[in-house]
């Protein structure tokens, strides 16, 4: 057996453990190893049903002897109640709320229970539980759980998404694994003077260690370690590809802040302190002999699509250095068609006195300004006309969607390119941009700057890994004049109230948003459905019920293009005063007179998510107000909902998010190619630093790893995963 031996080929597994493997991409022995525990059960919480105390948190085998759906006398909430059974005694266990227990679980069955120990009018009772089915029950005393008679307290490593495939099979097969010599062939991809530093296990005792911990100590010290191998491992990566974008050289613009005065002066607000930094500081990159790669990091609201209007403006004005009578081209992406589209109207605005061409192009149409026919309105073009003056340099801003990647777009002079909602991008699509200069143009060799641009409020440690490759401006500061917006946690009893002062704003001629967590009802009688409140239906109820004089649509993303963009004209043009939609409206929809939001169970969303969806009607001077609706019970969601009213901006939101619910709340974790663990890492700040610190050392004396083949493997194998993203 070897590290690259197939789990398949060394070890017997029947169809169903197959699946799982497959499923959970374990194909070989180092698969295997790295596929770590999320938590470990100790035999100290394993407990018999005789001498339970109240409060304790325990594990209990025991078997089913009754069990039934009912109602609990007092509020008639539906409930399942059993009576479970061990050699010692016997309890009851409730379910609040879940009715349908009683049919998952026979009577007569046995079954694993986890959960704490409850009091009601002097009786225990287990309340809760989550349980597992099993098919004898073990006999505590004589054959301990795991055959480790000889240790008080053993802890059995628990791996997630074990559907087909337990946690104790993968448990004795990694035993199996260490027992074949296999750890020998075990190399450290990070050397011992750092490990020594930051007082961290060597890999191969890390990985005996997360598996197979002897105490908490061990399973917490390696845990550690991988933490800081994957942060070190990003931030090397990141260090390295911002060595390498330096080296690009790019278009040269000498443009000054005097030159943009006439520009920006017909803004109809005058820019705030933030804006007018940002501006200048690009203005500054732009200086520079290497491309700029810089990420925007602004509140909803804040006011970026100016900065980014303002620095296109350099761009169009400057000539390319062959062609004094042509302009510098800019490409604008944005992730959704309504964005896109509203881009292009408002630079058409911005940029209509110069009388220049401006492109929109998306999957379901390209569009020109101005039209040949009317100067001052734009018309649909043919997609072939579109790609043909792009290519030729002749239309200097070109406005777009996912579409503008493509193949066969291709610019004379793309020089800027500006990213909005990058967060909603790849990193490779990103990079597909920076090649869009055809062969012909003879500016093939130089790299457009790049201005990402994002609301995301994420954690700063977080931002430190994933962005390091980008130089950071923020934009902390919002626009003249906004009052915060007004936010209110409505439940249940008090929706009424909340509906009541709502109709007061629609009467002034206001509009508002409606946010619901899905787009059709749930089947109420499947187990466990979840009755949150769904696009469709909410807004039929409220058409019926609450706001019968008042237009309302509906939009989400089953929708097409044409239907999605059509709602959205009708609700800008105020057609539509009650917007009901799925998050789709997240990113960056700009209709200023909607000032009210309500958001339905918002229980299910992250703050930091609520915060960006809340940005909607902080849009114009009106005095805006956010109603977060829940129908939760627990006194901890209402807290944590509450902080949405105090937290000054999106950042201390997400920091409070990592906090309170952890790190798999983050929105879309997963598109950084972070791990769980890697998330987990991010609580702490220490740890991020000396990560970030050791990676930029070691690049800066060693830029492409010469000296360490086996870290240059393993950021190459990470690269490669990132790209496949
Ligand atoms: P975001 O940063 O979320 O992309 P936008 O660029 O869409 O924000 O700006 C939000 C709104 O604020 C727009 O209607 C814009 O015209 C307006 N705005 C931007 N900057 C200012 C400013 N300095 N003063 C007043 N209003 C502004
Ligand atoms: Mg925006």
């Amino acid at each position: 057996m070897n590290l690259n031996s197939t789990i398949e080929k060394e070890f017997r597994i029947n169809e169903t453990q197959k699946k799982a493997l497959k499923r959970l991409g374990l194909k070989t022995i180092e698969d295997l190893l790295f596929y770590f525990p999320n938590r470990y059960e100790s035999t100290e919480d394993l407990r018999e049903i005789k001498g339970l105390k109240k409060g304790e948190k325990i594990i209990l085998y025991a078997q089913v002897k009754k069990i039934k759906a009912t109602k609990a006398y007092y509020k008639k909430i539906p409930m399942t109640e059993a009576v479970l059974e061990d050699a010692s005694g016997v309890i009851t266990a409730i379910w609040f709320r879940q009715a349908y227990i009683s049919k998952m679980l026979p009577e007569g069955s046995f079954a694993k229970f986890t959960g704490t120990i409850s009091e009601r009018n002097g009786k225990l009772y287990l309340a809760n539980p989550e349980y597992h089915e099993v098919s004898t029950l073990p006999i505590i005393s004589d054959e301990s759980l795991f055959s480790e008679k000889d240790k008080d307290s053993f802890v059995l490593p628990i791996y997630p998404e074990t559907r087909g495939l337990s946690s104790k099979w993968i448990y004795h097969t990694i035993l199996k694994i260490f027992s074949e010599g296999v750890m020998d062939e075990i190399q450290d991809p990070i050397s011992e003077k750092i490990l020594k530093k930051y007082n961290l296990p060597t890999l191969k005792t890390a990985l005996i260690w997360i598996h197979t911990p002897q105490k908490k100590s061990d399973a917490e010290a390696s845990r550690k370690r991988f933490a800081f191998e994957e942060i070190f491992f990003i931030s090397l990566l990141r260090a390295k590809q911002k060595t390498a974008y330096q080296k690009n050289p790019s278009f040269k613009i000498s443009k000054t802040r005097k030159e943009l005065k006439d520009f920006i002066d017909r803004f109809p607000f005058k820019p705030t302190d933030s804006q007018t930094t940002s501006i200048k500081t690009i203005l500054d990159d732009f200086k520079k002999d290497y491309a700029m790669n810089r990420l925007l990091e602004g509140d909803v609201g804040s006011g970026k699509t100016a900065v980014a209007a303002a620095t296109i403006y350099a761009i169009t004005t400057t000539a390319p250095k062959d062609r004094p009578s042509a302009r510098l081209q800019t490409a604008y992406m944005v992730p959704t068609e309504i964005l896109a589209k509203q881009h292009f109207e408002s630079f058409i605005k911005f940029f209509e006195y110069l009388n220049i061409n401006i492109g929109l192009i998306t999957s379901s149409g390209c569009f020109k300004f101005p039209s040949k026919v009317n100067p001052t309105d734009w018309t649909k073009i043919s997609r072939s006309q579109l790609l043909k003056w792009v290519s030729n340099g002749e239309i200097p801003i070109l406005i777009g969607t996912h579409s503008l990647i493509q193949k066969t777009v291709e610019f004379k002079n793309l020089a800027f390119i500006v990213i909005d909602e990058q967060h909603k991008f790849g990193i490779l699509q990103r990079q597909k941009l920076t090649r869009k200069n055809s062969t012909e143009s003879g500016t093939k060799e130089l790299t457009p700057h790049l201005l990402s641009m994002t609301a995301t409020p994420i954690p700063r440690t977080l931002a430190l890994s994933i962005y390091g490759d980008l130089d950071l401006t923020l934009l902390d500061q919002m626009p003249h004049g906004r009052k915060p917006i007004i936010t209110e946690i409505v439940t249940p009893n008090k929706r009424n109230q909340a509906y009541e002062q709502i109709k007061l704003e629609l009467k002034k001629g206001r509009q508002m948003y409606v946010i619901c967590p899905r787009i059709e009802e749930a089947d109420p009688n499947k187990a466990g459905a979840l009755r949150v409140k769904s696009v469709v239906e909410e807004a039929k109820r409220l058409k019926a019920e609450i706001f019968p004089e008042y237009e309302i649509g509906v939009l989400h993303s089953k929708m097409k293009p044409a239907e999605k963009e059509e709602i959205m004209n009708a609700f800008t043009e105020a057609k539509i005063d009650i917007l009901v939609a799925t998050s789709v409206v997240e990113v960056g929809v700009n209709v200023p007179n909607a000032t009210v939001i309500i958001l339905e169970g918002a229980e299910r969303f992250g703050l930091a998510q609520l915060h960006q969806l809340r940005g909607r009607v902080i849009r114009s001077n009106h005095q805006a107000y956010c109603f977060v609706f829940s129908d939760t019970k627990s006194d901890n969601t209402i807290k944590r909902l509450s902080a949405l009213k105090t937290a000054k901006n999106g950042f201390e939101l997400a920091e409070f998010d990592l906090e309170l619910r952890g790190s798999g709340e983050l929105i879309g974790n997963k598109q950084w190619g972070v791990s769980d663990l890697g998330m987990e890492a991010i609580k702490n700040l220490k740890l991020v630093e000396a990560a970030r610190t050791e990676a930029q050392k070691l690049i800066e004396d060693n830029p492409d790893l010469q000296d360490y083949p086996l870290t240059a493997q393993k950021i190459a194998k990470i690269e490669k995963l990132i790209h496949f993203e």
